[in-house]
């Protein structure tokens, strides 16, 4: 399937504008997120359709506390991701490692189908990131605003702007990530870029959607006064301390398996730090 969003250059080498690493591909090259491939000259999708996950979770698992709260969603996800965080809980299925067994053809409007069937309210693109399986995320969401189906985007935040133009109509509510406080820490540890992240938090809030933030709170990245402050202050410039902040508990997984997990302490000092900066709704999520 040709994918939507490229631009032709010279030689049959096409730019892809999904996300804000803009791969310039040659034939043959595929792109950082691993999903697209120049294929003589035109963007194709490796995997289209292949769904490696799909669960009904309630919405608050999103997490979103401030939207149809009580009800379940129908969560779905694709292969592939166009962060590299080496703490994610999902790397199987965002950085496809092939020995993940589970993946299947399952088209949009079977989705539809199934979130119907078990009595969802709304189908969440999550787990990896919904951004570079945007073209199947984008016929489900039209698929679902057909049949009064919510859509809900959970996402790194590292979109262009014109992903989020083609998306916007249609999602109904955001969970963004903000990771880190500095470019630096995007750069060395997720091999993205802060700013991008942060356009994306101001043009959604300014765009009135339903917009909640989550940080997980990883020790040595972080965990800082210093960098939970300066989050609080970017999620205050670019929105607004109405915007309902999760503060998330890191526990070791993928290649940080060897650092500890967040002490209750710090969460505690982050739930203070929301607080002090003004926040009305701030929420400490895996405390257990
Ligand atoms: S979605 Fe992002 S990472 Fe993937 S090919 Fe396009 S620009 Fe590159």
């Amino acid at each position: 399937m040709r994918t939507i969003l490229q631009k032709s250059l010279k030689d049959s080498i096409v730019k892809c504008q999904v996300c804000p690493h803009y791969c310039v591909l040659k034939p043959g090259d595929i792109g950082k997120c691993q999903v697209r491939k120049n294929k003589a000259g035109e963007i194709v999708l490796l995997y289209e359709n292949l769904v490696v996950a799909t669960h009904i979770d309630p919405i608050e698992k999103k997490p979103l506390y401030h939207f149809l709260r009580g009800t379940t969603t129908y969560s779905i996800a694709l292969a592939g991701c166009n962060m590299k965080c080496p703490w994610c809980q999902n790397y199987a299925i965002s950085q496809i490692d092939s020995s993940y067994p589970r993946h299947q053809t399952i088209n949009p409007q079977t989705h539809i189908e199934n979130a119907i069937k078990s009595g969802c309210n709304s189908i969440s693109y999550t787990y990896s990131e919904p951004t570079i399986y945007l073209e199947h995320a984008l016929e489900t969401m039209k698929l679902a605003k057909q049949h009064n189906l919510k859509n809900v985007w959970v996402t790194n935040g590292f979109f262009t702007k014109e992903t989020r133009e083609k998306i916007l109509p249609f999602v109904d509510a955001f969970n963004i990530d903000l990771k880190a406080a500095d470019d630096h820490t995007y750069k060395t540890m997720m091999n993205a870029r802060l700013d991008p992240v942060l356009d994306n938090i101001k043009a959604l809030y300014k765009a009135k959607k339903h917009l909640e933030i989550t940080t997980l709170i990883i020790p040595g990245m972080n965990d800082s006064t210093k960098q939970l402050n300066k989050m609080g202050e970017l999620i205050k410039e670019y929105a607004s301390t109405d915007v309902p902040w999760h503060l998330s508990r890191f526990f070791p997984s993928y290649l940080m398996k060897n650092k500890p997990k967040t002490p209750r302490k710090t969460m505690k000092k982050a739930k203070y730090i929301a607080d002090d900066l003004g926040f009305k709704n701030s929420y400490l999520g895996n405390m257990f």
